[in-house]
């Protein structure tokens, strides 16, 4: 089996916490043969602005584009709150998103059954819950051009932005949405404001005629965006992909995030185009940040990390089989009561981050025979 090559980013605070429960999955998979991973480790975020005065170098831009992934863990904290604005952990985020191109954001919602009473809406609306959000990443109102803030005198000021999409951007993530609904239900979503913006206009018609030239197998509907933030609330199962813009899909993919009730499990993952050598960037995070109030203190849920790194198994790797053992085993452990602080609930006594990771390796070696 040929090496795959990994990067691991752990990052700041609990980071490199949740991050050694994922390498302890990892080095499992290479033991047993279930994969075959070369792993490198890089500095980003605080940890890379006090060993090198950035949040990122040159050189780890340069050693994420030869991988074939990136697993990030989270960056920031209040020790680097003075730093420069430029200079912030945060930054050193943005700009790999950007250095590495990535311009789809997957993020799915789900729910595990065990965990269904955790959701602040009622249990028959989220139970088996399984959407996916696709947003578009760089592109759209945030880095539409003209945009500023202008001085009115006596007036006051005035704040402004643009936002604008063309065909090659809103094709380029319809594909990456089709594609990934290939694989599920069959089912897209496209969600826009066509009714009062151009650029939903346009943005509706190019995923329309991408629709009937490509995936005419896929189901395509239009939903408006206020329309959809309502019916994920309402009735959330009856998405399936929701396809949506850099602005919308910010909002959208919180608000369904926090239906599944719980930050500490949801991963996501990043993919840019795939490039001359074959190769797609792509990078995996889990959705929290650094959670710098219980760094350091084993508190931390380690399972969007490990759900990030079954995520980079399917979509880099395809090794179904490997992510499908991988999720399976934390469907187990949840079943088990076996939870950490911020999944825990009245009554159950909860572990720490290694035991969780103790329990999902224990849940893999019990799957695989
Ligand atoms: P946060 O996600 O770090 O934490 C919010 C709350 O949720 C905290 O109380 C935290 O303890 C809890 N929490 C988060 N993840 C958890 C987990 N896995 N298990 C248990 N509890 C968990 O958001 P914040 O407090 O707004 O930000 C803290 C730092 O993280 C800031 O510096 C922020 O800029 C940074 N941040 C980084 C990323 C990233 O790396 N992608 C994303 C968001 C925020």
């Amino acid at each position: 089996m040929a090496n795959n090559k990994i990067l691991i980013l752990a990052g700041d605070c609990v980071g490199p916490e949740v991050m050694m429960q994922a390498r302890r999955v990892l080095s499992w998979l290479n033991d047993t043969g279930a994969a075959s991973f070369e792993i490198e480790d890089g500095l980003v975020g605080g940890a890379s602005y006090d060993a090198y005065g950035n949040p990122l170098t040159d050189e780890t831009v340069k050693l994420a584009l030869e991988a074939d992934a990136v697993l990030f863990g989270s960056i920031g904290g209040p020790q680097w709150d003075g730093v420069d604005y430029d200079l912030r952990p945060e930054k050193g985020l943005l700009r790999l998103r950007q250095g590495m191109g990535l311009f789809a954001n997957l993020r799915p919602a789900i729910v595990f059954d065990a965990l269904s009473g955790a959701s602040a809406l009622k249990t028959e609306l989220v139970k088996s819950l399984n959407i996916m959000i696709v947003r578009e990443l760089i592109g759209g109102i945030y880095f539409g051009e003209p945009r500023g803030i202008e001085d009115l005198g006596n007036r006051g000021q005035r704040g402004y932005n643009t936002q604008a999409y063309a065909t090659e951007e809103i094709v380029r993530i319809g594909h990456v949405a089709y594609e990934l609904a290939r694989k599920r239900d069959k089912r897209v979503c496209s969600v826009d404001k066509a009714n009062v913006m151009e650029s939903g206009v346009v943005w509706r018609e190019e995923i329309t005629k991408l629709h009937d030239t490509n995936y005419t197998d896929i189901e395509l509907s239009h939903m408006f965006v206020d329309n959809c933030s309502m019916q994920l609330v309402r009735a959330p199962k009856q998405f399936d992909v929701i396809l949506t813009d850099n602005l919308f899909g910010d909002i959208l993919s919180d608000l369904a995030a926090m239906l599944t009730g719980s930050l500490g499990m949801l991963p996501s993952a990043s993919l840019g185009a795939v490039g001359d050598n074959g190769r797609q960037p792509a990078l995996y995070e889990p959705v929290h940040g650094s959670a710098p109030d219980i760094a350091g203190q084993n508190k931390c849920n380690p399972l969007a990390q490990i759900l990030s790194l079954s995520m980079m198994l399917r979509y880099s790797f395809e090794m179904e089989d490997q992510a499908d053992l991988v999720e399976n085993a934390v469907e187990a452990v949840l079943g088990k009561n076996i939870r950490t602080g911020d999944i825990a609930g009245e009554g159950i006594n909860p572990v720490g981050t290694v035991e969780m990771g103790d329990a999902v390796l224990k849940e893999m070696e019990v799957l695989a025979g």
